[in-house]
């Protein structure tokens, strides 16, 4: 890569994934089990190819429009697209044309507006909880997270592969992901087999790691800050 912004992005990434390394290490857990996705929202579809490029081959996009837009346009590129954002029901069945994986499951009617949607392989299904008392946080709340787990392995469309959350911004992240572990234990009861924890940012990423994330979300860490949204 030529460009200078190549070159930056090359060294953030380099930086991240050298962080991972580091962070893994320290707490006995083999980076291997670790999947970066890339969040790539707000930024073009250029940035994308030249991540895939630097060897990227996960991104997240928080928006449909724009991540519906971006997989067309990218369609010769070999990346997976990971669905981080609120999803409303009557965009799902078009979400599922392009994503891999859908992070932000967090009630039963969308599982339900999924169960028709067309699909070669099924999706991965990521339970968003809300770490807060907060409703207007998104996620589903704790306490109706079995049943939201049961609707999906009753999905044929959905491969359920277990929780994702973000931490509350206003408190230490540590007992956030301490809880986010205890409601994985709670769905791998239900399936041994979900046991994915979608969790940490750019600037909670090693605090995640210790609580047992396995897939990390990271976003300006690695693309620089985003330009402001359409
Ligand atoms: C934007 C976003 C991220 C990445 O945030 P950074 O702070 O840029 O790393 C992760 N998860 C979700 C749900 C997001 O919307």
């Amino acid at each position: 890569m030529t460009t200078a912004t190549g070159v930056q992005l090359r060294e953030r990434l380099a930086n991240v994934e050298q962080r991972i390394e580091e962070a893994c290490k320290a707490v006995g857990r083999d980076s291997e089990s670790v999947t970066l996705i890339t969040v790539t929202k707000f930024h073009p579809a250029s940035l994308v190819r030249e991540l895939a490029e630097l060897g990227v081959r996960d991104v997240g996009e928080n928006r449909h429009q724009e991540a519906q837009s971006k997989s067309a346009e990218l369609a010769d590129v070999d990346v997976r697209w990971h669905f981080i954002g609120q999803l409303q029901t009557k965009k799902a069945r078009q979400a599922a044309r392009y994503a891999h994986s859908i992070h932000s499951i967090d009630r039963i009617r969308l599982v339900e507006a999924l169960r028709t949607a067309e699909v070669e392989t099924p999706i991965d299904a990521f339970l968003q909880v809300n770490l807060t008392e907060d409703p207007a946080r998104g996620g589903v709340p704790p306490k109706e997270l079995e049943p939201l787990a049961e609707s999906v392995l009753d999905c044929d469309t959905l491969r359920l592969r277990g929780v994702m959350a973000v931490a509350p911004l206003d408190e230490d992240p540590r007992p956030a992901f301490e809880r986010l572990a205890d409601y994985s234990a709670r769905v791998q009861k239900l399936d041994p087999s979900a046991n994915a924890i979608s969790a940490g940012m750019s600037h909670d990423f090693r605090e995640a790691l210790e609580f047992g994330a396995t897939h990390l979300r990271i976003g300006s860490a690695i693309t620089g800050n985003r330009p402001d949204p359409k």
